[in-house]
């Protein structure tokens, strides 16, 4: 089940068209010493065993596989069930691969971890990880976001790690980046960058595929044993597009299943009121990588909106970007409205609270049950949504 994978990215990173290191040349050397030192732990027997132990005995894997029983009845068609990464460790699947990157920094000398985070669910999973294994961690954030999730703030601080608030431009995501990369340029012999999904320069997108793949060797084992064949449909959401990756990764040699990545529509198709990089976006580049992206009337990456925070990126993963391209995965849209009706319907008839992220890939499988009797549909339920329950009754009330 690896000869998909192990036929991408390049050496230098590239998923056909997509990926590579566009840095600057100050941290050459620092990514050279990340890549190389991924080339000799991931063929590690101890590095691979002390990751084995810590997914067993600290995040709580293997996580189940449920049968959405009154989800597919409600929806007609197909039969729904959910891969359970909202029972992981922290409630999501972003621990995944914070864990193994902190692994890996322990094995490179480190005793630092540096991101950004935008909502604030990367930062809490690296602090996590950092906790795990007594290091330091630093997370920039935006002055905006800061106020917004402030509960993921005080998670961080209570894990022990420093929040350093930004205060330039729009105080966002992108500006936290920015402020993260400058001070990790400072202290690269320290420290090591975590990047929250399959993005950034190369060895970042492979790195965080292999580390997710966990959900899906897990998923197809596990799907095989409850009925004795594989899904017809696997889906799953994509923001940068680590959850998916992780999903696909373990169906995507089974010719015969087939794939789709759900990107959120937001409010509308226009630009601005969508984060729908595939489905609207163009060749271009972010964050040192070659990607689709999406793109103001300057070439500017576009202001993004959507429900879910964790999915408000104007670009993606570079190996979406390549997939969908070579057609093995279909990538479609689910709207603000949509993904809602699906967070209460999850909600209510199976009790289970899904991110807004999640939610995205349940409207889909809500959608395309009904196109599909008799079929079945895996779904990543990516994380739990105890961090929107505010927001959404607030907001929109309990639904009907
Ligand atoms: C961050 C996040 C996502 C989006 O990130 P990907 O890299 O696209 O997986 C999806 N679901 C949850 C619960 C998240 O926290």
């Amino acid at each position: 089940m690896t000869k998909y994978l192990k036929s991408v990215p390049n050496r230098e990173g590239f998923f056909g068209d997509y990926g590579g290191a566009m840095l600057p040349p100050p941290l050459i050397p620092h990514f050279k010493e990340i890549s190389d030192a991924y080339d000799r732990l991931s063929k590690s027997s101890e590095f691979l065993n002390d990751l084995k132990y810590i997914r067993k005995h600290f995040q709580g894997r293997p996580t189940p596989i449920s049968y959405l029983k009154n989800l597919s009845k409600i929806s007609g068609g197909a039969q729904i069930y959910a891969k359970r990464e909202d029972l992981n460790h922290t409630g999501a699947h972003k621990l995944n691969h914070c864990m193994a990157e902190a692994l890996l920094a322990k094995h490179m000398g480190k005793t630092k971890l540096i991101a950004e985070t935008g909502a604030g669910q990367h930062g809490v999973a690296l602090a996590t990880a950092a906790a795990y294994f007594g290091m330091e961690c630093e997370i920039h954030m935006g002055a905006v976001d800061i106020k917004k999730e402030y509960p993921n703030v005080v998670r961080m601080k209570l894990l022990g790690a420093t929040v350093v608030e930004v205060n330039e431009g729009a105080q966002t995501l992108k500006e936290a980046v920015d402020s993260a990369f400058g001070s990790y340029m400072g202290q690269a012999d320290k420290a090591l960058f975590g990047i929250g999904s399959v993005v950034g320069p190369h060895p970042f997108p492979m790195m965080v595929r292999d580390f997710q793949k966990i959900v899906g060797m897990e998923a197809r084992e596990q799907f095989l044993d409850m009925n004795g064949e594989l899904p017809d449909l696997v889906a799953a959401c994509v923001g940068g597009g680590s959850n998916a990756m992780g999903l696909f990764a373990g169906f995507i040699d089974d010719e015969d299943v087939e794939l789709h990545g759900v990107e959120p529509l937001g409010t509308s198709t226009k630009m601005g009121d969508h984060a729908a990089t595939i489905t609207y976006g163009v060749d271009s580049a972010i964050h040192a990588f070659k990607t689709l992206v999406l793109v103001d009337e300057n070439g500017e990456p576009a202001p993004v909106n959507t429900i879910a925070s964790g999915l408000d990126y104007p670009g993606v993963g570079p190996e979406h970007a390549y997939l969908h391209k070579t057609g093995r995965v279909n990538y479609t849209t689910a709207s603000d409205k949509e993904a809602l009706d699906a967070f209460y319907k999850i909600s209510s008839k199976e009790g289970i609270i899904p991110a807004l992220e999640s939610a995205h890939v349940v409207a889909f499988a809500m959608r395309e049950a009904k196109n599909h009797p008799g079929k079945t549909i895996l779904i990543n339920l990516s994380g739990r949504g105890d961090k929107d329950i505010d927001f959404v009754t607030e907001t929109y009330g309990f639904g009907e």
